[in-house]
């Protein structure tokens, strides 16, 4: 899942307005954003090979401390108070539950390799990547939706918090359908460094636009 996670951190704005759309979307992407690093570094173990689900040509061999509940919900120990104790009383609850949102997200979606503790137990996936069109519906639905909360829950304070983010927005749609749609990827190399160099452009870019467009206080 990719724009399902980017969409429950864009709606997490209407309850934590005073959290960056940017802390948000890492928080709800976090899993995302370790695991290519764990993959560079050797720990967590991908392969490439087309057809392993409908949607993606990836077999998450291994990846227990970037995508099981228990480690998430340690990353989430780690990462909630550092960006959220200063942003009002609910945004450490907020960002905590996002944080673990990735992993409800990705056993929904994936086929069953999600663990639950690291090296033990069964994995979980309920494999919506099985059908490409079950999974255009859940993900752009969720987008939509996402989309609609944060624009309704801020407002523009100039032409970067609006067709900045609408080029954001946009982005992130064509970045997501060349994945699915597009070749697989030539290495695992190509792998982890393009899944970093996307999330650091995600996150700079909604820090960006998040400046420019003011929350709307309830
Ligand atoms: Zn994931």
């Amino acid at each position: 899942m990719f724009l399902g996670h980017v969409a429950i951190g864009m709606a997490a704005k209407r309850a934590a307005p005073r959290v960056s759309l940017t802390v948000l979307v890492l928080a709800a992407q976090l899993a995302d954003v370790i695991w290519p690093a764990l993959v560079g570094l050797g720990i967590e173990q991908v392969a490439i090979e087309p057809g392993n689900t409908r949607v993606t040509p990836l077999n998450f061999i291994s990846y227990p401390y970037s995508h099981s509940l228990f480690t998430l919900a340690l990353w989430s120990i780690a990462f909630a108070p550092v960006f959220g104790l200063s942003r009002g009383r609910r945004a450490v609850p907020i960002l905590a539950a996002l944080v673990v949102s990735h992993w409800v997200l990705d056993v929904i979606t994936h086929r069953p390799d999600m663990p639950i503790i690291p090296h033990l137990g069964t994995k979980l996936g309920l494999g919506l990547w099985n059908s490409i069109p079950a999974t255009m519906a859940v993900e752009f639905a969720m987008y939509a939706v996402g989309l609609w909360i944060y624009l309704t829950s801020t407002r523009p304070r100039d032409r970067i918090g609006s067709w900045g983010f609408g080029v954001l927005a946009a982005f992130l749609v064509v970045v997501y359908l060349a994945n699915v749609f597009g070749p697989p990827p030539p290495s695992v190399s190509a792998i982890w460094i393009g899944a970093l160099i996307g999330a650091g452009v995600m996150t700079l870019w909604a820090w960006w636009v998040d400046r420019h467009r003011t929350p709307l206080e309830r």
